[in-house]
């Protein structure tokens, strides 16, 4: 005897008859048979759990297909691009630094053809892959040599790793620092094989306590630039000049971790002064560390310069090969630091500085005309206005400098909740919009919305339900 719940159970298609329909034909055209039957295959159980539950007309295998398909679809590719409307323009979370024309065009040049990466073109012999930003980061920087990897964290570790495995680090106790993404000080020393020798206090370190430390033992002298927090009140550091200068007595390197560095002076372009590599260089460290993604504006790199001795030996460990940089990198690398060759036009050319030095009345201009359009398409159950907002650099470096700027202000007429389903559904949209919640209010921050991106941002706006919004907004 057939209950009807058996039944409908026994009217589900089978896999090989939902791949036999036409919607299955596009599917596995489109995801490949290993996903596209996957997906019919989780289809047709969660058909089966519904049917079990309570006894209806078991779907058709065209509309299992379709059911595949939405899961098929739904699967978004994690590194979907996004607004960055936080108001920190180097967002860690985000991706940092958005990478200038010239150095995509570079990017997809060296994806395209093969590329003379480790080949000397004048004799035909194999040549060195860092061969090609040596001289441009020599120009940039006044250094001697210098070496690309990963990342600045690797950048540190190599450092370490070459000069003071099985020895002794002299570091102060106010620049132990931890970076977003578990980058601590110390244990990056410990896996690096060193030895911490922690000398000063938090608030105060003086040149007798760098002295006393410095023995046979010790491989190198840190400094690291604070760059995500300040000690302020009674302090006291020794500056890179004067410790250069005390390890140099000590016979032992001094690297200068500078975190984001710049190869610029920012205050021409109207922001805090931050320490240049080249200043860093100058005032006789032996070794400068620094980031490509931070204050650069360039892709995920790491950057050691300093004395050519000192750099080939870093060439020669091990782990430079492990952690060195792939082609596309190093061509939008190249193509980064030509445009500092013409700091004139820097600003405009690099996004990440564009955007920095972007006026507050520029930005508030843009949001005045975006405004009306943004409250037609956010609906009555939110009132939208321009106001004040202030920018962060993001990334750890200027962490007390904001900048002043304009956002859109989205605040329910109804509950709270209604904010933070508005910011979820803007999320939830194909391009994702990313802002940031405080004090009641949704704010869109405008800083980083370029002026050739605002068609873009209407057009992703468009497809927020609004009704839908609103019907659940008491
Ligand atoms: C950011 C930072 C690092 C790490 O640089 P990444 O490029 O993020 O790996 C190291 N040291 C300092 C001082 C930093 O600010």
């Amino acid at each position: 005897m057939a209950e009807p719940e058996a039944m409908s159970l026994r009217q589900l298609p089978a896999v090989a008859t939902v791949l036999a329909t036409a919607e299955a034909t596009l599917l596995l055209e489109r995801h490949g048979r290993v996903a596209t039957t996957d997906a019919i295959r989780q289809a047709i159980d969660e058909a089966r759990e519904v049917l079990r539950a309570a006894p209806a007309t078991a779907p058709s295998a065209t509309e299992l297909a379709q059911l595949a398909r939405e899961r098929l679809e739904a699967r978004t590719p994690g590194l979907r691009p996004v607004f960055n409307l936080t108001g920190t323009v180097l967002h860690t979370n985000l991706g940092r630094a958005v990478l200038a024309e010239a150095a995509i065009d570079a990017a997809v040049e060296a994806m395209r053809h093969p590329v003379a990466l480790e080949y000397d073109l004048d004799d035909g012999a194999r040549g060195e892959r860092d061969d090609h930003l040596r001289s441009l980061l020599r120009e940039l920087t006044g250094a001697e040599d210098a070496t690309v990897v990963n990342n600045n964290a690797a950048a540190v570790l190599l450092c370490l790793n070459t000069f003071a495995l099985g020895r002794e680090v002299v570091v102060s106790r106010g620049e132990l620092i931890e970076i977003g993404g578990a980058f601590r000080m110390p244990d990056i020393m410990a896996r690096a094989g060193a030895r911490m020798v922690e000398v000063g206090t938090t608030n105060r370190t003086h040149p007798a306590d760098y002295r006393n430390a410095l023995n046979e033992y010790s491989g190198l002298v840190l400094k690291v630039h604070t760059s995500n927090y300040r000690i302020q009140g009674f302090t006291a550091e020794v500056g890179a000049r004067e410790l250069a200068a005390i390890a140099d007595a000590a016979g032992v390197p001094l690297l200068n971790d500078l975190g984001s560095g710049s190869l610029v002076d920012l205050s021409r372009y109207g922001l805090a002064k931050e320490p240049t590599v080249r200043q860093a260089v100058g005032e006789g460290a032996r070794l400068v560390t620094f980031s490509g993604d931070k204050l650069l504006g360039g892709p995920q790199a790491g950057f050691i310069v300093g004395d050519s001795t000192l750099i080939e030996q870093i060439n020669r460990n091990p782990l430079k090969r492990a952690l060195r940089v792939d082609k596309l990198r190093l061509a939008a690398i190249e193509a980064t630091l030509k445009l500092y060759r013409d700091p004139d036009r820097l600003a405009e050319r690099l996004p990440t500085l564009r955007f920095l030095a972007r006026g507050k009345a520029d930005i508030e201009a843009q949001a005045r005309r975006l405004q009306p359009a943004v409250a037609e398409r956010i609906g009555d159950a939110f009132v939208v206005e321009v106001g004040d907002c202030l920018s962060q650099v993001g990334s750890g470096a200027l962490p007390l400098d904001t900048l002043g700027s304009a956002a859109l202000i989205i605040r329910p007429r109804g509950s709270q909740s209604g904010l933070e389903r508005l910011a979820a559904a803007l999320r939830a949209l194909a391009r994702p919009i990313i802002g940031r919640i405080a004090d009641g209010a949704l704010r869109l921050d405008l800083r980083c919305l370029a002026e050739a991106d605002e068609t873009l941002f209407l057009a992703a706006l468009a497809q927020l339900d609004a009704t839908g919004l609103a019907a659940r907004t008491p």
